[in-house]
């Protein structure tokens, strides 16, 4: 693969940011919202990242460029694209992060109050367990978001 192939797989997302699009240009014509440029550029940023990202790191990120986009933009399509159930939305003590859904297996996320942390982990099978509670009640989950807080390991040791 060419250096340029790269970078240009690099502004598309690549084959996850395609997937991605199509499924929020699908979402967006369902809600008969247009699916604009800097939609677009939103969607493929936020498929190509791997990390728990606040909205404003998003937004710096997308302020540069020929095609950059504003920050009340990339705001509202965090949360469509949430919606759409394409992005998670975590609920960090300090500020909101986010993280893209696909391609990940799923995972718990511990939150330190005081370093402001995202921990990921996972035990077993606890999706599994939620969907079998759910069905046992003949609920039909639509957001399942498990919200834990606390010290992380390295504040604890600080404070020892
Ligand atoms: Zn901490
Ligand atoms: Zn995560």
């Amino acid at each position: 693969m060419g250096r340029k192939r790269e970078r240009a797989a690099g502004e598309t997302g690549g084959a996850a940011g395609k997937t991605a699009w199509a499924a929020f240009e699908a979402f967006l014509a369902g809600g008969r919202a247009r699916a604009t440029r800097a939609r677009r550029r939103v969607c493929l940023h936020v498929a190509g990242r791997r990390d728990h990202f606040r909205a404003d790191d998003a937004a710096a990120d997308l302020a540069r460029g020929p095609e950059r986009v504003s920050r009340g933009t990339v705001y509202r399509t965090l949360a469509r694209l949430v919606e759409a159930g394409l992005l998670r939305e975590i609920p960090a003590p300090d500020c909101t992060r986010y993280e893209t859904i696909a391609g990940r297996p799923p995972h718990e996320h511990l939150l330190c109050e005081g370093c402001g942390r995202v921990v990921e982990a996972a035990c077993g099978d606890l999706p599994g367990a939620v969907e079998r509670m759910c069905a046992a009640q003949g609920f039909r989950a639509r957001v399942y978001a498990l919200r834990i807080t606390g010290t992380c390991r390295q504040c604890a040791e600080k404070r020892r």
